[in-house]
């Protein structure tokens, strides 16, 4: 049974027919790890704090400097020389005291994967680099955990979903099923090269949040074996069907 504090605070997602007050109690009991706390993780963290996911941790090993505000968007002129974690949870916190919000100051690394992805229901993967990509990648296939990956740079995002290691979903890719070939900085710069427009991570992060929430609800069709790519430039979106690979390392019959 909902509070009835509760019952107002999510009033307009409870209502909904799909999500009532079945729906909440799930979203309250959920538990979310956010890697990164950039462009795309601070859209996530307060949009799940917000939908009163109940407990969301937050890794990300940086401090907030000048050049992250165009975008981050919980992070503050004050805040600057904070850790971006205890600043992004501060904010979720303000926004939901009820939740439980835990920032962990440090990189997501093998000594510390297996402990936190199988702590939580699923991982969002809102990191910056691509060797964290990949371990995120491996480490949610192999813990059997969601994960729902997002990137952007300049005015371009893509996003997906990934639930190769989820009962239920091995048929479906993984995220090294998709991009077999890890990027070298030249071939995918990031944002401190190439740049990159506020509002785009704000899309794509709102996106990771968006399925993040009907994973948790089981609700709708989510970008499981569909990879998003978002042209803010000239504001469409495309669509790229993704099939599992046999041979993949990660998840491919050889692997087993
Ligand atoms: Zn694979």
């Amino acid at each position: 049974m909902l509070s009835d504090e509760n019952l107002e605070r999510y009033a307009r997602q409870v209502i909904m027919p799909d999500i009532g007050e079945d729906g909440q109690e799930r979203l309250l009991a959920a538990r979310v790890l956010v890697v990164g706390a950039g462009g795309l993780g601070t859209p996530v963290i307060m949009y799940l704090a917000a939908a009163g996911v109940g407990t969301i941790s937050l890794i990300d090993s940086e401090y907030v400097e000048l050049s992250n505000l165009n975008r981050q968007i919980t992070h503050t002129t004050a805040s600057i020389g904070n850790p971006k974690v205890d600043q992004a949870a501060a904010m979720a916190r303000a926004l939901n005291p009820a939740i439980t919000v835990t920032p962990i100051q440090g990189r997501l690394e093998d000594g510390n994967m297996a402990t936190l992805l199988t702590s939580h229901d699923l991982v969002i993967d809102c990191s910056d680099n691509v060797d964290t990509r990949y371990r995120i990648g491996d480490g949610a296939h192999h813990h059997g955990i969601p994960l729902v990956f997002g990137g952007a740079v300049r005015t371009e995002g893509q996003l997906a979903v990934f639930q190769s290691g989820v009962t239920g979903h091995q048929d479906t890719p993984c995220y090294r099923c998709v991009f077999p070939d890890m990027p070298d900085s030249q071939q995918a710069p990031g944002c401190s090269e190439a740049g990159i427009l506020g509002p785009v991570t704000g899309v794509i992060g709102t996106m990771q949040a968006l399925e993040a929430v009907k994973l948790i609800l089981g609700l709708g069709s989510t970008l499981t074996s569909r990879l998003v790519l978002f042209d803010g430039r000239n504001s469409g979106f495309m669509e790229i069907s993704t099939a599992a690979r046999p041979d993949c390392p990660t998840c491919g019959s050889a692997s087993a």
